[in-house]
């Protein structure tokens, strides 16, 4: 993932505000600033163009932007990002106080709370 601004001022860029290449996000600004749902979006295009690297992309000459299907798939897997558990509690709107690291280790059980973790303690 490339925070490239300068890139984003090009006539054909200035639309976006992010730009998936096959294993690259291209952003316009850092990624605590363009949200978890763009990146999402992106993410779901690099998931797209591994299983399609060559259809997904010629998709856009076919079906354009806005009803391509490809672009319909990114935008409700951020819809779906944002009913899950971990995504409703990481407040979408704010820019994230964590990493997802933390995030995931936080929801993980503490060492008192696992016995063979309690065990290990005691020895
Ligand atoms: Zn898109």
């Amino acid at each position: 993932m490339l925070v490239v601004p300068l890139l984003f001022r090009l006539p054909w860029f200035r639309r976006f505000d992010g730009y998936s290449a096959w294993q690259t996000i291209l952003l316009r600004e850092p990624p605590e600033h363009a949200g978890d749902g763009l990146v999402c979006h992106e993410l779901c295009h690099v998931w797209q163009m591994q299983h399609r690297p060559l259809r997904m992309p010629l998709s856009y000459l076919r079906f354009g932007y806005e009803r391509n299907p490809y672009e319909l798939e990114a935008r409700r897997a951020v819809e779906a990002s944002r009913t899950l558990p971990a995504a409703a509690d990481a407040h979408l709107d704010e820019p994230p106080g964590r990493d997802a690291g933390e995030h995931v280790v936080a929801r993980l059980p503490r060492p008192d709370e696992e016995d063979e973790g309690a065990a290990a303690h005691e020895r």
